[in-house]
């Protein structure tokens, strides 16, 4: 059987890192099996849906490199999801209730206040018929629940939390349909699932209960269960699900210099037994997914980490791949020579700057200046400027270390750190260099 997998995002806002990351392993889950990943707007909350929101969320994934191979919307499979509703309310699996919010807010307080659960008590199923059609004809419209089957026991096998028991008769059954007739969540998701083919349900832990809920449902609508797996909710360095994580979306990472492959490495491991490496190539963390290695405890998202895998990624990349992204004129051995600089590719240009000049240097003491004013005179044009330049300096001078180096990336360069001179003076030129270091000797 394909697997098939999907990523069922509400478009109310944009892609944060928590849902990205659901979205990448669902994708990874599917990619290891050569089954197929779904992208489902979950849009049937009308008000709160937004079209730019999609238009992004389709946008992120593209730029993630975690593009789906197909996509469903639920406002456009209402049909569907009546069809399912007609089913349930003949066999019986679905009640109007009448209860005000305010009325189950009250029933709510009353139960905890007597130290008891508060569950829904299906009062709704003990109203008589004429009350029913008497209320029905004052024009109150009903809402919904499902009747979960008390006498059939909950359990699954989760794919990261293993064995998984619920006695429904501790769940309250749950709500499926609002009074104007729209959808909760709950059975469109689940009707998708099968009407989708989905293999495969990998979502957040905050999913659990609602899982226990949809297989009853699975199991009404004459379905099997997919498999079932809930990862371990996301938390910044500052110990919980942050309002920082909940905002922080792919156009802040991007705005940050964060290249998607060094977010995608971060994500794919984080929360699990494997190392999170710089691994740029998609197969290998593809291969290496298993759901196995998935711990219970949060996932610590770390800036600082991201930020070294970033920069550590950026080292990897060749020319062809930043090309259209660095400063007009620099070439391969530009990249080549700065890149083990930089942390992200945008840093590539203050270098460039640095190749191309102008530089301003500090000043020096008479001795240094004396010293450079040497170099000058002593600078011979080969494959390999800098060591042959070094070479004669530190015999002609008795200078080693760093009074033998930093006075000549200072004048070089206007920096006492930075790239390697060796590759980094080729690209200065002979003529430039000699020039920058008979200008800093004075
Ligand atoms: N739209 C739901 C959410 O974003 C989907 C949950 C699911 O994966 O089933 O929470």
């Amino acid at each position: 059987m394909t697997v098939v997998t999907r990523f069922a995002p509400s478009p109310t806002g944009r892609l944060h890192v928590g849902n990205i990351r659901t979205a990448l392993h669902n994708w990874l889950l599917a990619k290891q099996a050569g089954g197929r990943f779904l992208l489902r707007i979950d849009d049937t909350d009308a008000e709160r849906s937004r079209e730019e929101h999609v238009v992004a969320i389709r946008e992120d994934l593209a730029w993630l490199g975690i593009e789906p191979d197909g996509e469903e919307r639920q406002s456009q499979r209402l049909a569907q999801y009546e069809a399912a509703f007609e089913a349930l309310q003949a066999a019986g699996r679905v009640y109007p209730c009448f209860e005000t919010q305010q009325e189950l807010e009250l029933r709510r307080k009353v139960l905890l206040g007597r130290g008891l659960p508060p569950i829904y008590d299906r009062a709704a199923l003990r109203m008589s018929d004429a009350e029913r059609a008497a209320r029905e004809a004052a024009g109150e419209q009903p809402h919904w629940r499902f009747k979960l089957d008390h006498d059939e026991p909950i359990a699954w096998h989760d794919g990261i939390r293993g064995p998984q028991h619920f006695d429904p008769a501790q769940l309250s059954d749950p709500v499926v349909r609002r009074g104007d007739g729209s959808w909760l969540y709950m059975l469109p998701s689940a009707v998708d699932d099968i009407e989708m083919g989905v293999t495969d349900v990998l979502r957040g832990e905050d999913h659990v209960s609602n899982t226990a809920l949809q297989i009853q449902m699975f199991t009404a609508l004459d379905a099997a269960p997919p498999r079932f797996a809930h990862e371990a909710l996301l938390t910044g360095s500052e110990g919980k699900l942050s309002k920082r994580l909940g905002a922080l979306g792919c156009d802040a990472f991007r705005e940050q210099g964060i290249e998607p492959e060094a977010l995608v490495a971060l994500l794919a491991r984080i929360g699990t037994a494997l190392p999170v490496e710089p691994i740029a190539a998609r197969e290998v963390l593809v291969e290496s997914f298993d759901l196995g290695t998935f711990g219970r405890a949060p996932a610590r998202f770390d800036d600082a980490e991201l930020e070294r895998l970033n920069a550590a990624i950026v080292h990897q990349f060749d020319f062809g791949h930043v090309a259209p992204r660095l400063p007009a004129g620099m070439d391969r051995a530009g990249w080549e020579a700065i890149r083990p600089n930089l942390t992200h590719v945008a840093e590539a240009a203050d270098w460039w700057q640095v190749v191309t000049g102008p530089v301003e240097v500090p000043d020096l003491s008479a001795e240094d200046r004396a010293y450079l004013a040497d170099a000058a005179a002593m600078l011979r044009w080969s494959d390999d400027p800098w060591h042959g330049l070094t070479g004669a300096l530190k015999q002609a001078t008795g200078r080693k270390g760093k009074g033998l180096f930093l006075p000549l990336r200072l004048a070089l360069t206007g920096r006492a750190s930075g790239p390697d001179m060796a590759a980094l003076l080729p690209l200065i030129g002979e003529t430039e260099a000699r020039r920058r270091l008979g200008a800093a000797a004075g």
